[in-house]
């Protein structure tokens, strides 16, 4: 069975790089957005280190990277794309970058925020979990609480005119412990359409066997033959 999810009316992905959402939560994105939900991606760097190609600079890779993930916010009905600019490789959950993710959620006012969980060293036996997909969720879940929905941290915000804003519920991504499924078997093949954009990472590979494999394995708890599992905290009804 699946959860009966309420599809929330404003939503913000905020991830390290360029293809992380694509590779884990695009599915639920798809289906939010395809129910109505404005939806805004925040990713911290441009992913300008993700080659190990000594005939492509960083700069370069950042402008192609960038084009890719407008391709697949493009596919899945993504329509606002804001890019960090802190350094791919060695992003740091730092104040200057909590007070930039602050700025972004009181600016967009999202009902939910979709992020990575920063305690996950590691995922199954094959995976260590990339430090700045930890950064990204720890300084984006330190956003969402306290400081996106108290007045008086970050106060220059407020000089911006950002009034707090309270953020509804956070989706985990990548939690030992899930307590939502998401039911994405009706956009698996939007989802792989999104990764597939990614080009100078996948190039040609069977991203839709791939996220199939991932979205069955964690489906099988709920039964589910396609799923994306979240840890959600509800932290205002
Ligand atoms: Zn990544």
């Amino acid at each position: 069975m699946t959860d009966e999810i309420a599809v929330p009316s404003r939503a913000m992905v905020i991830m390290a790089h360029p293809d992380d959402a694509e590779f884990v939560v695009a599915g639920t994105v798809a289906l939010w957005a395809q129910r109505g939900s404005a939806i805004c991606y925040c990713l911290c760097t441009r992913g300008d280190r993700g080659s190990n190609d000594p005939g492509i600079t960083p700069w370069a890779l950042a402008r192609i990277r960038e084009e890719e993930q407008r391709a697949a916010c493009a596919i899945l009905g993504v329509q606002e794309l804001v890019f960090l600019d802190y350094p791919d490789g060695t992003l740091e959950p730092t104040l200057a970058l909590r007070r930039d993710l602050t700025r972004e959620i009181r600016r967009f006012r999202p009902e939910v925020v979709i992020t990575s969980d920063p305690t996950a060293r590691f995922h199954g036996d094959h995976y260590l979990n990339h430090p700045d997909h930890r950064a990204a969720g720890s300084a984006a879940l330190d956003a969402v609480f306290p400081s996106a929905e108290t007045r008086y941290i970050f106060p220059e915000l407020l000089a911006q005119g950002l009034e707090p804003h309270r953020v509804h519920a956070v989706y985990i991504h990548g939690a030992a412990e899930p307590n939502v499924w998401i039911d994405i078997e009706p956009v698996l093949e939007v989802k792989a359409k999104a990764l597939a954009a990614h080009k100078s990472q996948v190039g040609d590979a069977p991203v839709l066997e791939w996220l199939r494999g991932m979205a069955r394995e964690q489906g099988r708890a709920r039964g589910l033959r396609a799923a994306e599992a979240f840890r959600r905290i509800v932290l205002h009804e």
